[in-house]
This record gives C-alpha cells, sequence and structure tokens, in this order.
C-alpha cells in the first residue's frame, strides 16, 4: 500500500502454525534504490521482493531492532547484494546483527527451534550471516537523533524498552512515522508495544513521548499496519493513561 509516491507499507503475510501473522516492513524509495525497513522471518524474501518497485534495487535495508521477525530474511539480502548492502542499525544491535553478541531475546535453544521449521539452505545462510565467522553486517551506525539522507530526510528515533535498541523513523516528506513494534495495531486502535514481547513496559511507554514532537499524519506499525485519525491525542492517552 503506498503511503505517498515514494513510501509503501507491504504486506506479508507468514504461516505461524494453524494462524498467520501478517507483518509490515515498510519501503521508501530514494535515489534509485529501495531502502527497506525490517526483513521479516526466515523464508520472506521472495514475498517482499515481490512487492517491491523492481526498477528500484534494495541497495539498504534499516534493521529496527534484533528480533527474528524483523531480521528473519536479513541473511538473503545480504546474499543478494554480494557484498555491497548498506545496513543501518542502533549502535546497540550492532553486536547481534554482527554475530558477535546474543540476540536481546532468542536463546540458542529457540533459535535452533525456529530454525528448523526451514529449509537446510535457509538454516545455513541465518547462521552464517550471524556469525563471528563472517564479516561484520552493519556499515552504517545509528545512535537516534540523526536525520538519514533518503526523500527529504529520515528521522532516527531511539525508542528503548521493547528492546534496548529498538528505534523508530520518521520520514519528514510524508510526515509518516516508521514505529516498528513501539507501537502496534489491534482491531484498529492505536496500542503501546505488546507487554509479553517488550523487554522493559516503562522505557517503552517512556519513549513514545519522542513521538509527540512530530506533525506526524500517518503511523506504520510492523504489526498491525497503517494508522491515521487522531495520532496526537492517542499517544497522550498512552503515555499519560488515567
Ligand atoms: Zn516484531
Amino acid at each position: 500500500m503506498k503511503i505517498a509516491d515514494h513510501i509503501e507499507m507491504l504486506e506479508i503475510k507468514v504461516p505461524m502454525g494453524e494462524h498467520e501473522m501478517v507483518i509490515h516492513p515498510v519501503v521508501i524509495y530514494a535515489d534509485n534504490q529501495a531502502v527497506l525497513f525490517d526483513t521479516g522471518v526466515p523464508g520472506c524474501y521472495d514475498k517482499i521482493i515481490e512487492q517491491i518497485d523492481p526498477a528500484y534495487p534494495v541497495q539498504s535495508v534499516i534493521l529496527t531492532h534484533d528480533d527474528l521477525d524483523h531480521i528473519g530474511s536479513f541473511p538473503q539480502f545480504l546474499e543478494a547484494a554480494s557484498g555491497t548492502l548498506d545496513v543501518y542499525t542502533h549502535a546497540q544491535n550492532v553486536g547481534a546483527i554482527n554475530g558477535t553478541e546474543p540476540f536481546s531475546k532468542a536463546n540458542p535453544e529457540r533459535i535452533n527451534s525456529m530454525l528448523e521449521q526451514f529449509p537446510e539452505s535457509i538454516q545455513k545462510s541465518f547462521r552464517s550471516a550471524f556469525s563471528t565467522d563472517t564479516p561484520e553486517n552493519v556499515n552504517h551506525v545509528l545512535q537516534g537523533n540523526e536525520v538519514l539522507p533518503f526523500g527529504e530526510g529520515l528521522q532516527v528515533i531511539h525508542t528503548p524498552g521493547h528492546t534496548p535498541g529498538h528505534t523508530s523513523f520518521y520520514d519528514i516528506a510524508s510526515k509518516t512515522l516508521i514505529a516498528a513494534d513501539a507501537l502496534i495495531v489491534e482491531n484498529g486502535e492505536l496500542h503501546g508495544p505488546n507487554p509479553s514481547f517488550t523487554l522493559d513496559m516503562e522505557q517503552a511507554t517512556n519513549s513514545l513521548r519522542a513521538f509527540q514532537k512530530l506533525p506526524i499524519e500517518a503511523i506504520v506499525c510492523y504489526h498491525g499496519g497503517l494508522f491515521k485519525g487522531d495520532i496526537q491525542q492517542r499517544l497522550n492517552e498512552l503515555v499519560n493513561p488515567s
């Protein structure tokens, strides 16, 4: 779904046992390339590529945090770009994304049982990408508060809580907040992050205050999709629960 000419919300359906999970990576088209925010679970590469305008090669991947449903197909994007991928993530995610530190949440047992559902080739490239035996993956380390030169500018907003390195982004041209997992949409309503998957709920709620300073017209939540409407009033309710 196009949000504006240069920014698109994808809709990727992922089988989860008997159910289906729908996730929403975002693409910004800038300077003849596609900038992709998050990469789905393992095995999502083809589904994601299918939804991206083929005139724009995926030259940049921005990882909002190190959860498995966001980094899962990152190894395939890495392979497809044969060593030329620009990879952006917050300083606190760098160790996990480079494979030198454990992921914030998933322990090795959980990763093994998750990977077992996928073909051998996918397991192999996942283990190899997030390993100390292969070159570092991240070549653009974000601190929060900087503005990246995509479109009219992409504001980086460090929003710790869901994980320590969780980061959201604000596309200045379309006034779109790419919230990642800092917010979710459920039954058409905007909510704070899911407490069952959030490491520090108080910090996560506090992180929402950064959004109150921005003239946001649309929010894309990785889980739940697009939210429009009275955004500032809803943020106020979430930050100051009565
Ligand atoms: Zn997630």
